[in-house]
């Protein structure tokens, strides 16, 4: 099993928390298209005799795309793989670029699911974030993608936003249920340096919920998410049945995957990492010489199980016994060792070969997974 990222780094503009690689002007976007499809036929060998099972455009905003690239794209993915086996092709949307003619355009390719970048379902949030999508356009977006052939879908929430109370955030997730979504991600804010929301709190011009406030509103969605049957089976996943991220699944796993365009990262699945430069010019040009600008790194024993235990913990399926044991019997040592302390303060329990982490253990799965690394 493998899987294709495809990374379309432009955006319409910057919304204030965002410290991603993207661009905002739209000068080489036809540039960036046609060097993906060449970098398709020049890096084929690098899932050689692995099954193609999903494939994510992800970015920036990959729904700027038109259906004409979108076309494209996968005639050119059609001539260097097989796309028989194809379980999950995602694209990610701002709901604003969502309108009967890019539905329409998609319709006949691949794409089975939509990852929509909702964020708020309040356009006081949406405006504070500089997002391009208001309230309004959420819901048509939400109303088309649930009309069209798509097998599943999911949308992105935002907790912890600049004066968000508990009764906001409980009623963003109670528009998520009347919109019967099966499927969510959500994430607290992070406030990261260099972007405009940072300079916009530290001006004292927005105020963000404490600590405290954050803590409850994971907390509230872990219980709200539960009581409506969604199963918890990543830190920031929620899934009716059925309907997990398969693509996002697999990185978890550890599957291989290869990623297309400025900036996107490779895994071949046993040790080694790549990624391609994150400079659009650079990586046009290059392309067009036939050479893909990428560096690489062959990861360690101990950079394995490093990435093993950082993702496994924050699954609900855990650390698994037997995984360590399989990688050598002084991780196990090194990880049961580690993690006892948080055994014995019922953030981490132990069944049948697994570790997890329990609803108390989710707020520290960073610190906790830190504890556990080899340096
Ligand atoms: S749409 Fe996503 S990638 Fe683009 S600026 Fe906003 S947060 Fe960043």
């Amino acid at each position: 099993m493998s899987g294709i990222y495809i990374h379309i780094p432009f955006c319409k503009r910057k919304c204030h928390y965002c410290n991603f690689h993207l661009s905002a002007s739209m000068k080489y976007k036809d540039d960036v298209v046609a060097a993906i499809l060449k970098e398709i036929s020049l890096t084929p060998d690098f899932l050689k005799g692995k099954q193609l099972s999903t494939i994510y455009f992800g970015g920036g905003t990959p729904s700027i795309l038109s259906s004409e690239d979108f076309a494209l794209i996968f005639n050119q993915l059609e001539a260097h793989y097989s796309l028989d086996c194809l379980k999950e092709v995602t694209v990610e949307c701002n709901p604003d670029d969502v309108t009967p003619d890019f539905i329409r355009g998609l319709e006949g390719t691949p794409v089975n699911r939509y990852s929509l970048g909702v964020q708020s379902f309040y356009d006081g949030d949406l405006r504070a974030l500089n997002r391009t999508h208001t309230k309004k356009q959420v819901f048509q977006a939400i109303e088309l993608i649930r009309h069209s052939n798509a097998k599943s879908w999911t949308l992105d929430l935002i907790y912890g936003l600049p004066e968000m109370t508990m009764e906001r955030w409980m009623s963003n997730l109670q528009m998520t249920h009347a919109v019967d979504a099966p499927h969510i991600s959500a994430y607290a804010l992070t406030v990261e340096p260099r972007t405009a929301l940072y300079h916009f709190i530290q001006k004292r011009q927005l105020r963000l919920p404490d600590d405290g406030q954050v803590t409850a509103h994971f907390d509230a969605l872990m219980r709200w998410a539960g009581e409506r049957g969604y199963e918890h089976y990543e830190i920031s996943n929620y899934a009716l049945r059925g309907h997990r991220a398969v693509h996002n699944s697999s990185y978890w796993e550890g599957q291989a995957y290869l990623g297309l365009g400025p900036g996107a990262h490779s895994f071949d699945g046993a040790f080694i990492r790549r990624w391609n430069v994150r400079n659009n010019p650079i990586y046009v040009r290059k392309i067009a010489r036939g050479e893909v600008p990428y560096t690489s790194e062959m990861l360690t024993p101990d950079d394995l199980y490093n990435e093993y235990v950082m993702t496994r913990l924050r699954l609900s399926s855990g650390v698994s016994r037997m995984d360590l044991s399989g990688m050598g019997e002084r991780y196990l040592h090194r990880f049961e060792e580690a993690i006892s302390p948080h055994v014995e303060s019922t953030l981490i329990q132990l069944s049948e070969g697994h570790w997890r982490l329990t609803d108390a253990g989710k707020h520290f799965a960073d610190r906790i997974a830190s504890d556990a690394f080899i340096i």
